[in-house]
This record gives structure tokens, sequence and C-alpha cells, in this order.
């Protein structure tokens, strides 16, 4: 830079907006003030002066996040079949647009869990598979936005990695992932590869208040949960290996300070969790908070919405300013329905550049209290992927069974449920079929399966509901969620009660001497980790504390939930052995389940779940008697009552026109936000 040239632009600059509309913020001495000292100073002290505020400038930054898109381009809602105003990048698009055209300077990124997660996702993946050299519907959409960047999510994994690497080759934007590292088996960690660019070094010009452009350096890493190293075993093991994300965000960001970033954001997939933070954690965000170096923290994962309420009692978060040990941090929710952005102020007076001020905020797409659009959805979008979505909505309504009764997901969490039944019923059967003339053939074959939509932080729309009669391919994907693959391992009688224990710690423990009302289910249990067995009976004693706490960790040696565990009407031998079919998730330890594990897989079938029950429900179609699938629940396990105490539990409203089907539960009260309050009965 030129010293005399920036000192006059500075001083006409500063004429020009005394001149023009006052600056409102404008911290830099005006020539006005100038002339002031140069009456009352030297000349030679006023050099000096002048030279400092000739470097002084401040820049105000946008920057802007997506995260955990899942596919969500379009605001369809392909489990239902029909639109849906609540999310979806088209309806972010439109506030990027308005974002964007409120501030000089931006950047925009996305932070991953893109490809997969709805029915587009699967059909670009495995219904018609994607080609060398075609460009995803994603970047097709994305390519056109002007992304700066984005990093890999866990979900990317999710279709190995050939599919990964051929998807990121039609974007025409950067991606990064720090901690992801080839795995060259030498176990020489100094000498380990990077599997994708760890991080970016962007150089941007950014415009001040006088009109002057300042070029800078912008240092951004990705970050990914080491999890991927389980939750995508089959597609990963082998290939790569999964760093500690905080060890080497420590280690890359004193690097690219050093290599000229005079800022550097953090994008990491990862969430924020309250507590201790050890190696290998999956939400690491107020550790990556503290790290010195770090001006901006664009997080996601857990699918929340930060700054928000629900952090407000969280350490060192300032809600109001949107800052977690005052580093600026977001997080958009998922789906597209919220955009992440940060302001930050830069001002380098003191010769370099530093962050003086930030306010992080999200904009929603939807207005959930008036229940109104608050974005329309940009065109481009639709127009960009139109051929994707006919061929997608074509795959999901070939229709492949009937069904003679509805199946929903309402009470899942609260009694034995067809939507959780359905799915065991098919696994049960793929596991039979698969050991048939085996050595395991001998072994009772056992089930285990969760309500993927039981309601929670996604909102009281997140039920599966189907009703009776003919089933399609989109009813499995909405009864099925998530691409797993199955898996069946060989347990003893132990592990099974113990898998059932674990599972049991959905629910509040129920004090018989206390309140006559008292709630029965803990919301901060994941309805995913709640896995119910089939193939066995048993009651669940609410009353006993949990016997693990949510991370897995024996928490009550004492106590045991899991009462009258039966195989055959007979109770079961703790040596007896089992084979209980479930994913891939569960199998290699997703939810730290206590003793399950790898070792434990005795079979690791490259189908997905949702494939199994696919094809089971086609074959029941033809077998069936008059061709009708009966998804009914058997009713295999309850839970005791407990005597003088309403166990109640919110579930949708919707879900009223079940009740004659549940004698077990009774509506108490509606909470107008599409949500109600029921218990089970006596
Ligand atoms: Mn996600
Ligand atoms: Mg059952």
């Amino acid at each position: 830079m030129n010293p005399v040239a920036s000192l006059r632009d500075t001083i006409s600059s500063s004429l020009r907006a005394k001149r023009g509309s006052p600056c409102m913020d404008c911290h830099r001495p005006s020539a006005f003030a100038m002339t002031a000292v140069l009456r009352t100073i030297g000349i030679g002290l006023l050099a000096v002066l002048v030279a400092a505020a000739a470097q002084a400038a401040e820049v105000k930054l946008r920057i802007l996040e997506t995260t955990d898109l899942h596919m969500n381009l379009l605001s369809y809602d392909y489990y239902q079949d029909q639109p849906t105003d609540q999310y979806g990048l088209a309806r972010t698009l439109s506030l990027i647009k308005s974002a964007r055209a409120e501030a000089p300077n931006s950047l925009l990124f996305d932070n991953g869990d893109l490809l997969q997660g709805n029915p587009l996702g699967d059909w670009v993946a495995r219904v018609k598979p994607l080609q060398e050299g075609q460009v995803h519907p994603a970047y097709k959409v994305m390519n056109a936005m002007a992304y700066d960047a984005a990093n890999v999510g866990n979900h990317d994994f999710n279709y190995g990695l050939e599919f990964l690497h051929r998807a990121l080759a039609g974007a025409n934007f950067p991606y990064i992932s720090a901690n992801v590292y080839i795995d060259d088996k030498d176990k020489d960690s100094a000498q380990a590869r990077h599997a994708f660019t760890p991080y970016l070094l962007l150089e941007r010009e950014f415009r001040d208040a006088q009109g002057q452009n300042h070029a800078l350096k912008i240092g951004v890493i990705g970050l990914v949960p080491p999890q991927i190293m389980q939750w995508d075993k089959t597609n990963l093991e082998g290939r790569v290996v999964a760093h500690d994300m905080v060890e080497v965000a420590k280690k890359y960001v004193p690097e690219m300070r050093a290599k000229g970033a005079q800022l550097v954001i953090a994008i990491a997939h990862s969430g924020f969790e309250k507590g201790e933070v050890g190696l290998f954690a999956e939400n690491v965000v107020s550790r990556l908070a503290q790290i010195p170096g770090v001006d901006a923290i664009l997080f996601g994962h857990a699918h929340s919405e930060f700054p928000g309420k629900g952090f407000a009692n969280y350490p060192r978060v300032d809600i109001e300013r949107g800052t977690i040990n005052g580093v600026a941090a977001v997080m958009p929710g998922r789906w597209g329905d919220h955009l992440g952005v940060v302001d930050l102020k830069l001002e380098n007076s003191s010769g370099s550049w530093k962050v003086t001020d930030s306010r992080a905020s999200i904009r929603p797409v939807f207005d959930r209290v008036n229940r109104k659009s608050l974005a329309d959805a940009d065109p481009s979008v639709e127009q960009a992927i139109s051929d994707e979505h006919a061929q997608t909505l074509a795959y999901l309504r070939d229709k492949i069974a009937f069904s003679s009764a509805p199946i929903y997901s309402f009470f899942a969490q609260v009694s034995d449920d067809s939507s959780v039944q359905i799915v065991s019923n098919a696994q049960i059967a793929y596991v039979k079929r698969a050991i048939q003339g085996t050595d395991y053939e001998k072994y009772p074959v056992l089930s285990a399966a969760s309500p993927f939509k039981a309601g929670g932080r996604q909102g009281s729309t997140n039920y599966t509901d189907i009703p009776a009669g003919p089933l399609a391919i989109k009813h499995v994907a909405d009864l099925y969620v998530y691409p797993n693959t199955l898996k069946a391992l060989l347990l003893s009688g132990a592990e099974v009660k113990e898998w059932i224990e674990m599972s049991a710690g959905q629910f509040n423990r129920i004090d018989p001497q206390g309140p006559a009302q008292q709630a029965l289910v803990n919301s901060g249990f994941p309805s995913f980790n709640f896995d119910t067995l089939d193939g066995v009976t048993y009651e669940i004693d609410v009353t006993q504390p949990a016997r693990y706490a949510v991370n897995g960790t024996l928490a009550a040696p004492e106590s045991h939930r899991v009462k009258n565990l039966r195989y055959q009407g007979q109770p079961i031998s703790m040596d007896a052995r089992f084979i209980v079919a479930t994913n891939n998730y569960r199998a290699y330890g997703g939810g730290n389940f206590p003793g399950l594990a790898a070792a434990k897989v005795i079979l690791d079938a490259p189908e997905e779940n949702r494939q199994v029950l696919i094809e089971y429900l086609r074959m029941m179609d033809v077998l069936g008697p008059g061709k009708q699938v009966n998804p009914s629940a058997d009713r295999n396990w309850h839970i005791q009552n407990v005597p003088g105490v309403r166990m109640v539990f919110f579930s949708a409203s919707a879900a009223q026109k079940h009740l004659a089907r549940h004698p077990d539960i009774q509506w108490l009260k509606d909470n107008g936000d599409g949500s109600a309050l029921y218990q089970l009965k006596p």
C-alpha cells in the first residue's frame, strides 16, 4: 500500500463523510479534529498520529451459514408428498439474497450434511446413481448461489467415499475437512495425508464505509465428528481415519495465522454441549471457542438453533450478541429452516485486523408462533432441478403393498407401536433367511428398532402418520428415514437385557410418593436411541432410577428397570445366546449402548434396513391373507403402572384421531401449538 496515497484517501474520505450524511460509527479522527491537533501540538508528533490514522480502517463483514440441509433444496415434504413452507434451501435463498443486499461485504458457507437425508438424496445416490461427470442436483442449485466454501458433514459419508468425491467434483466452490486423513496404516501421524483440503486462505477485498477496498486473507477450517468411523465403518474403515476435532484445530489455527490469515472462521459440523468435552468428543463447540485465534464459529450437526433460548444457561454464552466465550457463533437449525448470520466489525488501528464487535443471529423462513411463511421460495431452485424432483416423486409414488391398518408413531415412545413393529418384523424375516443353513441357525432371532420420527425438537409434525390403504416407497422412506444398513449381533441374554436397560433411560424416574402428575419421557433422550426389542417380552419399571445415563455411562449399578424379560414365555438365562438384528449405527457403537461393538457383528449386510422393509412389504403383499399387510404391534412390552401417579407425555394433537385403538392412552389437553398432553391410563 502506498502510504502517501493512503493518507490522502483517508483525509479526503473523512472530509466526504463530514460533508455528506454523518458517519454514525466512524471511529477514525476526522479532518476537523486533525486541524485542532495541528494547532496544539508540533508537526513531528502530528506526522506520527496521521501515519497511524492512515492505516486505520473499519470493515464490516457479514458471514452467512447454511447447515444440515439434508437435500432439502426445494420446500417439499417428500414423505407427505406435498409442498411445505417450513424449510428448504429455495426459501433460505430468499433470505440470503436480502442479507447480501443489506451488507457491502459478505461470505457464504455451507456446513455439510448436505447430500443425504431425504428421498431426493437417495434417488441421486441409489435409485439413479450419479455418474462420473454429472453435476449433483445440490450443486446445480448451490453453484448458482456463489458459496465461498463448504465443509463435509458426517452424513455426507453415508453413500461411501466414491459417491462423495464424485458429487463434490460438481461443486464450483472448495470443500474443506481438516480432521479426516487417509489411512496409510503406518501409524506415523507426522506423515499423515489429508483426505480433503484441511483449510483455505481465502483472499477477498472488502469495502469500508468510505468506499475504500481492503484486501484480507480469511482462514477457514472444516471439522467433522470423528464418530464417522463408527457410524460409517463399512464405508470408511481402512480408507480414512478421523482425528480429534479440537486437537486438529489447535494445530491449524496458528498455522493459518502464521500464513497470513487476518481472520479465522471455524466451520464445525459439531454441536454445543454444556458439560465436560473430552478427547474425540462429538460436540466440541465450547472448546473450539477457547482456541486463541478463532474469530467466528459456524456450527451445526445438532440441528438446533444458536443463538436461541435453549442455550441461555450454557456457560460463557451471550444469547443477545450470539457469542460463546466471546467468540461470535451461529447454528441455523436444519433443512434450511434458518439462515445463520454473523456480523463482524473489523478494525486495523493496532496495525493488524481485529474483530472489535460482533453480532450473531438466525433468520427463520417460517414464523412458528403465527404459523406463517417469512420467505418465499426462490423459483430458480425448482427450475434448476425440476427433472430430478419429478423423477424422485415418480419413484416415491410407486405402490408396493396394501396395509390393513394405519401406521403411525405418535405413541411410539410410550407403548409398542406399529411403525417400529413393522421394521422389526422385516428385520427378523431378513436375518432368519440370511442365517439359514449356517451355524447361527440354532439361535433365536430378535430385533431392535426405534422411532425415528417422534416429535421432540423437530416439532409436532415430526411423526409418521400413514393411513390404511396402499403403501408406497414414500411411506417406507417415512418409516425409516436413515440410509442405515442391516447388521446382526450375537449376544448373551445379559447383553440383551442391558440393551433394553439403556433404552429404558428414555423415561424419567417416576416417584410413587411424588406429585399426582409426572412427566414420563425425558426429552433430552434422542428417540432414535429408544430401541425396543422384539422377539422377547418385558416390562419397564419407571419407579427405579435409569440404570444408564443418556451418554451410556452406568449411572445406577444397583438399579434394574427391565422386569419379566422372557423368551417364549420363559425367563431368559443370562448366558443364553441370541441374534439381534439392528443397523450399522447401533451395531458399531452409535448411542454408546453397553456391550455393543463391531466384534459381535455376525451378519454385515450391505442392504439398507429400509430396502429390507420394502422387500418384506412386497413379499407380504404377495403372500399375505387377502394380500394385505397387517402392521399391528404385538404388544410385547409395556410400562408398569404406578398407582396414584398420572404419567403424562406429549404427542401431536393430530394423534387424537387414533385414540380408539389405544385403550391405555388418554388425551388430557391441547397445547394450541400442534402438540397435546396425554397420559398412560392405569
Ligand atoms: Mn445433520
Ligand atoms: Mg413389538
